[in-house]
Order: structure tokens, then C-alpha cells, then sequence
């Protein structure tokens, strides 16, 4: 069914927005399967995991770091991430320069935002944030590329609720965006999503979805 699930998905959303395949905790076969139909992106939460399957599965794969990252392990997954949406904390993004700088990469990141209402979620809120780009060692910085923002709205069925958290998020990804980033088109996506919010937050702005169980089937 992964192949169905993909080219539905695919078909049912504006061109511009990019999908992440979210493949964790499946097997190798299943991101091969989708490999297969052309798919490219596929996001991890676990650096271990993530490394394995970067050394097994084919090297034109752009892997994506999704989940919480401990400054500790961005040593591993410096030589070959793609993107890390993840960025909740200073500390971790200057660990993320400074080993992307020993393997001579830059390496893309997004800032995450603390959206939800629910403490189990990391991320900045909009204050600290601010105060971190506008510090000195921030731009001091010279082997990240801050490509964007990244939130995860509260798990509920308020649809309102979740259209009012991807919409703050839209808004920070705005001011951010005249105030820090206006010259720099690099700074250009809007990382919100999953499978069961997507099309919420496609409407309220997103152009990076991060879809898992709805392509590769429930985890356990
Ligand atoms: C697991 C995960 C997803 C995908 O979740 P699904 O509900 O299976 O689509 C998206 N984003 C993050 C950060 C995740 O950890």
C-alpha cells in the first residue's frame, strides 16, 4: 500500500509543498518501496536509526532529522543530514556549526517553535527566538543555513485550535522573515504538519509536510 498511499498523498496537495516521508521505526524494505516510486525525502527522530539506514539505503536519499536532538549526537549525523527541523535550543545550533564546520558542510536548519498546548513539545517561544537572532554569536554562526520554522500543533480534534497554532507559526515564519531574513531567499519554509493535521496546515500556510503513519501504516 505505500506506494498508493504516496501517490495519493502526492496528488492531493498543491505542488509547492514538499513531503517528508516520515519512515521510522519501518523497515528498510518499506522506505525501498517507496525509493522506488521516485520519493526522495524521508525524515527520522532517532539519530542511531537514522544513521543505519543513511549507511544501508541509497546515497541520493536527502534524510531529514524530525525529532529531539541531543547536542551530544549531531556529531553523527553532521557528515550527511540534509535538514534538521528540530533547532529548540542555542546550545544545540551552535553544536550543529561547529560540527558541521569539521566535516566542511553547511548544514540546514529549521527553528522549532513550542506551538502546542502541551509540555511534552520542545521549541522556542517567539521572545527567545527573537533574542537569539539578534545576538552577536548568532552571527557568528557560519556553517548553519536557518532555512525556517517548524512546529508541531497540540494533538486534539479542535480543528480551531490547531488552525490558531499553525497560524502563530505562519505569523513567526512572516516577522521573522522581514525582520532577520528579508535579503535571504533561503529562508523559505514552513515545516508543519503531519498525518493527521496536514491539510490544516497546508490551508494555514505550510509548505513542508511531515507525513508518516498515513504513507507506511500505523507504528507500534
Ligand atoms: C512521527 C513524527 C511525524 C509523523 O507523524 P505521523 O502522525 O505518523 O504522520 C511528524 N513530525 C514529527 C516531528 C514526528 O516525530
Amino acid at each position: 500500500m505505500i506506494r498508493e498511499n504516496l501517490a495519493q498523498i502526492k496528488e492531493s496537495i498543491p505542488k509547492d509543498v514538499t513531503l517528508v516521508a516520515v519512515s521510522k521505526t519501518k523497515p528498510n524494505a518499506d522506505i525501498m518501496e517507496a525509493y522506488e516510486t521516485g520519493h526522495r525525502i524521508f525524515g527520522e527522530n532517532r539519530v542511531q536509526e537514522l544513521t543505519e539506514k543513511h549507511e544501508a539505503l541509497p546515497k541520493d536519499i536527502k534524510w531529514h532529522m524530525i525529532g529531539h536532538l541531543q547536542s551530544n549526537k549531531v556529531k553523527y549525523i553532521a557528515p550527511f543530514v540534509s535538514l534538521i527541523h528540530g533547532v529548540h535550543k542555542f546550545k544545540l545550533l551552535k553544536e550543529i556549526n561547529k560540527q558541521a564546520k569539521k566535516v566542511d558542510r553547511s548544514i540546514d536548519v529549521l527553528i522549532q517553535f513550542h506551538i502546542a498546548q502541551e509540555d511534552s513539545k520542545f521549541g522556542f517561544d517567539f521572545e527567545e527566538a527573537k533574542t537569539m537572532l539578534e545576538s552577536d554569536q548568532f552571527v557568528e554562526l557560519e556553517n548553519i543555513n536557518v532555512r525556517g520554522v517548524m512546529g508541531m500543533a497540540t494533538f486534539t480534534n479542535n480543528k480551531e485550535q490547531i488552525e490558531d497554532e499553525f497560524r502563530t507559526l505562519n505569523n513567526y515564519f512572516q516577522v521573522f522573515k522581514s525582520n532577520f531574513f528579508k535579503f535571504n531567499e533561503g529562508f523559505n519554509i514552513i515545516s508543519m504538519g503531519m498525518s493527521g493535521d496536514y491539510e490544516i496546515a497546508i490551508e494555514e500556510g505550510s509548505n513542508m509536510i511531515r507525513v508518516g503513519s498515513k504513507i507506511f501504516g500505523e507504528r507500534k
